[in-house]
């Protein structure tokens, strides 16, 4: 085991020695995206490996270490750190645990210290907890987060949106199963080698790869593309993990729709966006709303070459910009709401509905307040702006039964094909 070393408020610190030798786990959220991320660090010499199991083991370890009203994504990504912790499968001397933060007004910024005191609860105390964020809440030294890295993590992120979306579009019509599955294998492989030689990729770079991965899929058999289009909003683990939605993807297409999930990007965008909005609201240092502004054209820029992209063979749907969704946002809900997903949750339900999407999940979490006040609480409003919007929110938590889950959204679906035959 290394040295262990402690800051001034006695949190034990992941080092550079450490960083030598130990395995960081992740628990998974996006698998395409969380691929590339991890190529990414390994390139900067990190040992890390993203956690993708799925037993009844994790909600009980997050229940017996967490306490019963924690927000249920906390139960479930602090239950997969400790249940991979107490498997038996890792040196518990050489390993530490990696959780993000994001710095907002929400319990997800203080997740790192719930972990923290799970581990010490199960005496393990001496594995570090490494928090994963950019605003410079909690260093480490042995863990550094570059701008170069910084900027390939925003591209991995890109990327995995435009995979995700073609996937999704592809997946529910390929008339040679698995066939949409190799594209999305192909690219991420051909992507990580190139996030592990560390070629920095320019603009230009970007677009044509994105111009290939979105011609490869365009040129997939299918067959004609009418299934019900269902949209995936919500609290942003719940919404994208399969182990918080209990496979909500899988289940939609089991039951012969198209899943539409907004990506990751835009809750990038929309953190980013929160800083802004304090800045105009309240003041403060003019460095960080510059820094910031640079860095949203930036990622704007990207997300618009996306679209581009995806639009040109004619045959996908493109994502709305952040920008266009921002807009919708703003009929409902004031884009000072920044708890949790604030405002950028409705106004993803207003941006699939504008796309044509009317049917929708929205995923909420047991113990989430603001993700109730900004989606399962706009539903009235949306649905009096648009009398065709099919919401339905589905609730996730340790006591919530899948079968309960999946009837109501059968229900959901039978209302969507019955309007859909009108
Ligand atoms: S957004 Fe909801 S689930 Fe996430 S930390 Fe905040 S309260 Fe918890």
């Amino acid at each position: 085991m290394a040295k262990l070393e402690y800051d001034e408020h006695g949190r034990l610190l992941f080092t550079k020695e450490m960083k030598e030798e130990y395995t960081l786990l992740v628990p998974m959220m996006l698998p395409i995206h969380f691929s590339m991320l991890q190529s990414i660090f390994a390139r900067e010499g990190y040992k890390m490996e993203i956690l993708d199991t799925q037993n009844s083991n994790i909600i009980q370890m997050g229940l017996k270490y967490c306490h019963n009203d924690i927000c249920y994504p906390a139960q479930l990504t602090i239950g997969q750190l400790m249940d991979a912790l107490q498997s038996g499968k890792y040196d518990i001397n050489k390993v530490a645990v990696v959780l993000t933060q994001t710095g907002g007004g929400c319990r997800a910024s203080n997740y790192i210290s719930l972990l923290r005191k799970a581990l010490e609860r199960a005496g393990l105390s001496h594995v570090p907890a490494v928090s994963m964020n950019f605003s410079g809440l909690e260093k480490n030294p042995g863990f550094e987060l570059t701008p170069k890295m910084f900027y390939e993590m925003i591209n991995a992120v890109i990327y995995g949106d435009l995979l995700m979306a073609l996937h999704n579009q592809t997946l529910p019509y390929e008339k040679e199963a698995g066939a949409s599955q190799r594209l999305v294998d192909y690219f991420v492989n051909m992507l990580n080698n190139d996030f592990a030689k560390g070629e920095s990729m320019g603009p230009k770079a970007i677009r044509k790869k994105m111009d290939e991965i979105v011609s490869a899929f365009a040129k997939v058999p299918v067959h004609p593309r009418n299934k019900v289009r269902v949209g995936i909003v919500g609290e942003i683990y719940v919404k994208f993990a399969p182990l918080g939605n209990n496979n909500l993807e899988e289940f939609l297409l089991k039951e012969n729709a198209e899943p539409v999930v907004p990506g990751l990007l835009d809750f990038i965008l929309y953190t980013a966006d929160t800083a802004m909005e304090d800045y105009k609201r309240y003041g403060g240092k003019l460095l960080r709303p510059l820094v910031t502004t640079a860095v949203m054209k930036i990622m704007t820029g990207i997300q618009k070459d996306m679209i581009k992209a995806m639009e040109k063979p004619g045959c996908f749907h493109a994502p709305s910009s952040f920008k266009h969704t921002k807009n919708l946002a703003g009929k409902v809900i004031d884009h000072g709401v920044k708890m949790g997903e604030g405002w950028l949750l409705t106004g993803e339900m207003m941006a699939l509905i504008d796309e044509g999407v009317n049917n929708i999940v929205c995923t909420q979490p047991f113990g989430c307040l603001p993700n109730h006040v900004c989606g399962r609480g706009m539903m009235r409003r949306i649905k009096s702006i648009h009398p065709d919007a099919n919401i339905v929110a589905i609730d996730y938590d340790a006591g919530a039964t899948k079968v309960n889950q999946e009837n109501r959204l059968k229900l959901m679906l039978a209302t969507a094909r019955k309007i859909a035959v009108h």
